[in-house]
């Protein structure tokens, strides 16, 4: 389904005159980078719903076996890379005065493609955090299809990355409070709305004042209350979107 032109040049022109702009995205923005979404085709893993794997409560039962499905994410998310809706996001931050870009996304495909203020609120995939002394960082090169253990300390590691059940970073989440409560204008893309606490800052934003324009390829529980809904592609629709036309 084609977004409507009167529709995304009322987006537009909200977008050309604001001055602070906070965009929220979820999996549907890597999709056709060819990242799988959760709640798409490609979600299940040897019979497991996500959200059966990343619990903490997973992890302590079979460290393994959790282990071994980030390696086979991390496996289809290696060769991937920014699309078009990622590139958008850059050129937007480059032209917006005060940007912010919150993503639920995992898949580091937001800073590869270049966008310098990103807030990972559910962390990385690229990322191992030790169970014993608590140090976070960047790890690609792993053979992860074994639990591996921290360079620092040889304790046992976790994924980078926030789970079902558990908070997200007090610092990073009230960064993106913040930019949500400030914005004049907020792009919720490839979002199903449904996890929260992300989910919950494009209602934030709205309740704030901000104009919310929503992409997605189908309706959301958003769908009703954003002041634009624009129904599409984010790779076809976002480009469009930021250049105005
Ligand atoms: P989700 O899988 O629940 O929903 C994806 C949404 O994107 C849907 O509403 C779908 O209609 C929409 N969509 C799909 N293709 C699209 C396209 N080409 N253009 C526009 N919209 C499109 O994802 P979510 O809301 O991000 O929540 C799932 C949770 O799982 C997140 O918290 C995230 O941390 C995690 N997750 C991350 C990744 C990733 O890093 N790429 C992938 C899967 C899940
Ligand atoms: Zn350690």
């Amino acid at each position: 389904m084609e977004p409507q032109p009167s529709q995304i040049q009322r987006a537009a022109e909200r977008l050309a005159v604001a001055d602070a702009v906070a965009v929220l995205t979820g999996a549907g923005i890597s999709a056709e980078s060819g990242v799988p979404t959760f709640r798409g085709q490609g979600g299940l893993w040897e019979n497991h719903r996500p959200e059966e794997l990343a619990t903490p409560a997973a992890f302590a039962r079979d460290p393994a076996l959790v282990w071994r499905w980030y390696h086979w994410r991390r496996g289809l998310i290696a060769d991937c890379r920014p699309n078009p809706a990622h590139a958008a996001l850059v050129d937007l931050e480059a032209r917006a005065h005060n940007f912010t870009l919150i993503t639920q996304n995992v898949d580091g495909l937001h800073p590869l493609a270049g966008s310098g203020n990103c807030l990972e609120v559910h962390g990385s995939i690229w990322a191992v955090q030790c169970m014993a002394c608590g140090r976070r960082y960047e790890e690609r090169s792993l053979d992860l299809a074994a639990p591996p253990a921290c360079k620092w300390c040889g304790g046992l590691l976790r994924p980078g990355v926030v789970w079902f059940g558990e908070s997200l970073d007090p610092v990073v989440l009230g960064r993106a409070v913040e930019a949500a409560s400030s914005c004049q204008v907020m792009l919720v893309v490839g979002t199903s709305a449904v996890v929260h606490p992300a989910a919950g800052l494009a209602m934030t934003a709205k309740e704030a004042g901000a104009f919310v324009v929503e992409i997605n390829l189908e309706p959301t529980p958003n769908s009703a209350w954003v002041d634009v809904s624009l129904m599409g592609k984010a790779g076809e629709v976002l480009p469009g979107l930021v250049g105005g036309s």
